[in-house]
């Protein structure tokens, strides 16, 4: 069996990867606040750990690895958007305006990163569906000494778990002094961190044995990942930017609760998307989303593409320039593995992924693919990455061409006939070279018979395909 190396956030070495149980391999990612459109570097950690998740696959079987990536559904910038429509009048309660929200952050994020050619996870839970487990982990700390309630919040004792700071190398004291804490009258130490806090009418709430409430963020992932992994899983995943504190109050919370499991073994943490050297955020408002570019006309799979192209662990820009060299590679590939029955993937492809994802030597391999005129090998090997792969993408197939556009397409054909039958050759091949824009060509059987073929077409986006569609319709109306 190869042997996959990752780079552990937790021990800062390489590290060769060895599961607790090869029959099922568990990886947790701590996945969106569902508030709004997904950013291009929220997408980065889903096709970074969409890419480990293929891989892992492909080494312990399919049905032998769970993927956990949760929605953060309650969120303070979630209820600030419900109330912020309810006082613009949109009708319903605020906890409905709430769901309403959420579930269409969800059904835009799972629009978006399908579109990016990752797999689903195997378990999406949203937070509110695990305020129970919340609860009883809180109590369980309090009890234990590691947690402490006061005024209707409980808060997390940092000082009473000796290993924090662990992951990301920093001692208590230095946090205070760089850290930006909330220093609250009611905390007994300005690092002590929220598991529970008290809900105002205006903000959804749970009923608790410290009063209506609601979760801290922490409190969510730990809770989550213990009830669907258990106390010890394999990897968890994230960005860099979670590292502190986010990822450091999952260990103390986990660690605390559970002192017989050892939570993650490896830790994961994917550089950050960068705008001229500054993280991409909503905060910064230095950001597009993903659906910016989809609606560009930038093909799902070439937003892949750009972002495998870097290593996880190295910061990377999105520049026009990296689009169009991705756009024009995988045109050339696409074109080339048209119709061909993809073989195995080259092992130097899952040797370099298997080398802590060194996705960017991958793609390097399948430049050689093709170089040296493997289709075969180049189509399986890039069906590892993700790429090339049936479910295309933003790229159009035939078989998307709806009943209309085929009826347009059959008419215009039937007029490229009578046209060639006029010998009038100028108009029917302005026909033909409209249809061929779309991959399909048209042919003269016999003097009656003409036949429409659907062929590979240009890779153009579904953008640029409507445009061609509404140029043929122009082109039918000159006739
Ligand atoms: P959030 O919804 O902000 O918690 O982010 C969801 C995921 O996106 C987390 O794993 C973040 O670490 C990640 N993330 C946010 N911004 C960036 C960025 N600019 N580059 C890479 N990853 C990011
Ligand atoms: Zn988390």
């Amino acid at each position: 069996m190869v042997t996959i190396r990752l780079t552990n956030s937790k021990t800062r070495k390489k590290e060769d990867f060895v599961p607790i149980d090869p029959e099922n391999v568990r990886m947790y990612v701590c996945g969106p606040t569902v508030y709004d459109r997904a950013h291009l570097g929220n997408a980065r950690p889903v096709v970074v750990f969409d890419m480990l998740f293929r891989l892992l696959r492909h080494v312990y079987g399919e049905g032998h690895v769970t993927y956990v990536r949760n929605f953060t559904d309650v969120d303070d910038k979630i209820n600030a958007e419900a109330l912020r429509r309810q006082k613009a009048g949109a009708p319903g309660t605020l906890e409905e305006l709430i769901h309403e929200r959420t579930e269409e952050t969800i059904a835009w994020y799972h629009a978006d990163m399908d579109a990016l050619g990752a797999l689903r996870p195997t378990v999406e839970p949203r937070a509110t569906e695990f305020i129970a487990q919340m609860i009883a982990m809180t109590e369980g700390l309090i009890a234990s000494g590691h947690a402490y309630a006061v005024e209707g919040h409980v808060l997390f004792r940092v000082r009473s778990y000796k290993d924090y700071g662990k992951l990301s190398g920093r001692s208590v004291d230095d946090m205070i002094a760089g850290a930006r804490v909330e220093v609250a009258p009611f905390k007994e130490d300005p690092m002590d961190f929220v598991l529970w806090k008290p809900s105002s009418g205006e903000e959804p709430g749970w009923d608790s044995p410290w009063g209506r409430g609601r979760p801290g963020w922490h409190i969510e992932c730990s809770a989550m990942a213990q009830e669907l992994l258990g106390e010890s899983f394999d990897i968890h995943g994230g960005g860099l930017d979670l590292q502190f504190p986010h990822h450091e109050n999952e260990i103390a919370q986990s660690a605390c609760a559970h002192p017989h499991g050892d939570f993650a073994h490896y830790w994961l943490h994917n550089e950050m998307l960068q705008v001229e050297g500054k993280k991409m955020s909503k905060s910064l408002g230095n950001f597009f989303t993903v659906r910016d570019l989809l609606d560009q006309g930038i093909p799902g799979e070439v937003i892949r593409f750009v972002l495998l192209m870097t290593h996880y662990r190295s910061p990377m820009d999105w520049t026009a320039e990296k689009a169009a060299e991705a756009q024009k590679t995988l045109m050339k590939w696409r074109k080339f593995v048209t119709g061909v029955k993809p073989s195995e993937a080259d092992h130097r492809v899952i040797a370099a992924l298997s080398d802590d994802l060194n996705t960017a030597g991958a793609i390097a391999v399948l430049h050689e693919l093709a170089k040296s005129g493997d289709a075969p090998s180049l189509a399986a090997s890039a069906h590892l990455l993700g790429l090339l792969t049936n479910k295309l993408g933003d790229w159009p197939t035939q078989d998307d061409f709806s009943e209309e556009v085929r009826a347009l397409i059959k008419r215009l054909a039937q007029a490229w006939a009578n046209y060639r039958d006029q010998k009038d050759w100028q108009r029917a091949d302005q026909i033909r070279d409209a249809l061929l824009g779309l991959g399909v060509r048209v042919t003269q059987k016999t003097a009656q018979h003409w036949e429409v073929r659907y062929e590979n077409p240009d890779m153009i986006s579904l953008a640029e395909r409507e445009e061609r569609v509404a140029a043929l319709a122009r082109l039918e109306a000159l006739q």
